[in-house]
């Protein structure tokens, strides 16, 4: 079964007022196990929509999400809620941490809420730091991190639950060019060390020459880049 797969996608804002907009026309994408995927567009042209979809952060007006093969149309709420929080993880171009707890403490809460233990919960928060290559700062808060500090620890924390499938939105884009490209090469570690499946949206073509395929968006339609 493909990671993720969407089929004739369709999603319109202000459906049936006259300025309404037509995001998304019928969108078929598949992310395959293991595969790391660049979703690149310009600026407006429905990435985050997109993702959202398929993170089941919002829903289609047509068309279907299989995550893992599983399909997600007409599931339970409960059920919908589960697989957002156990099997999808969301990054997003600005870091969204929580500000009174240090790094470790923002990629252990997710783990606690999830059931896992506090020892193996701290464990693994402390892998995921090293990784992305900032052990040593496991006991700052977010506010005495640099700008790519706290995007490699939202990484850690979108990956602490271990999904099946990331979501990025414009990852490194709050990053001036030096930093995003040291930032962008320890989530290409993180996901490729995890064997996770990935869709990465981002408008840096050179950021996107460095994943396993590129897709484009354009007029609410996917193309092959
Ligand atoms: P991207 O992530 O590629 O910049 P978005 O998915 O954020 O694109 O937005 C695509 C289009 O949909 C834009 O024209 C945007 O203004 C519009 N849009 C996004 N969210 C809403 C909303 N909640 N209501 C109305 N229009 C929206
Ligand atoms: P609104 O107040 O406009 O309804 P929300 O507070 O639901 O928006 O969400 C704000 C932002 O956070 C949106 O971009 C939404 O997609 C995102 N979001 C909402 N719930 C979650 C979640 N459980 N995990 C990650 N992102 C979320």
């Amino acid at each position: 079964d493909a990671a993720l797969k969407l089929t004739g996608i369709s999603k319109t804002y202000n459906l049936g007022r006259p300025n309404e907009v037509q995001v998304l026309r019928g969108v078929d994408l598949e992310v395959a196990k293991g595969e790391i995927v660049a979703l690149v567009a310009p600026s407006g042209a429905g990435k985050s929509t997109l993702l959202h979809i398929a993170g089941l952060l919002d829903t289609a007006d047509h068309g279907q999400v299989q995550i893992a093969g599983q399909d997600m149309t007409g599931l339970h709420d409960r059920r919908r809620t589960r697989i957002r929080r156990n099997d999808v993880g969301f990054i997003y171009q600005f870091h969204h941490l929580l500000p009174e707890f240090t790094a470790l403490e923002n990629i252990v809460l997710p783990q606690l809420a999830n059931g896992a233990a506090r020892k193996a919960a701290e464990a693994r928060a402390r892998d995921l730091l090293e990784t992305v290559g900032i052990a040593s700062r496991a006991d700052h808060r977010p506010a005495a991190l640099s700008g790519g500090e706290q995007q490699r620890v939202a990484f850690c924390r979108a990956l602490a639950n271990t999904p099946r499938l990331l979501l990025a939105d414009e990852p490194t884009g709050n990053l001036d060019p030096a930093t995003s490209d040291q930032v962008f090469a320890a989530l290409m570690e993180l996901v490729r060390g995890s064997g996770l499946s990935a869709l990465i949206a981002t408008h840096n073509l050179e950021l996107a020459a460095r994943m396993d395929r590129q897709i484009r968006l354009d007029a609410g339609k996917m193309t092959t880049a």
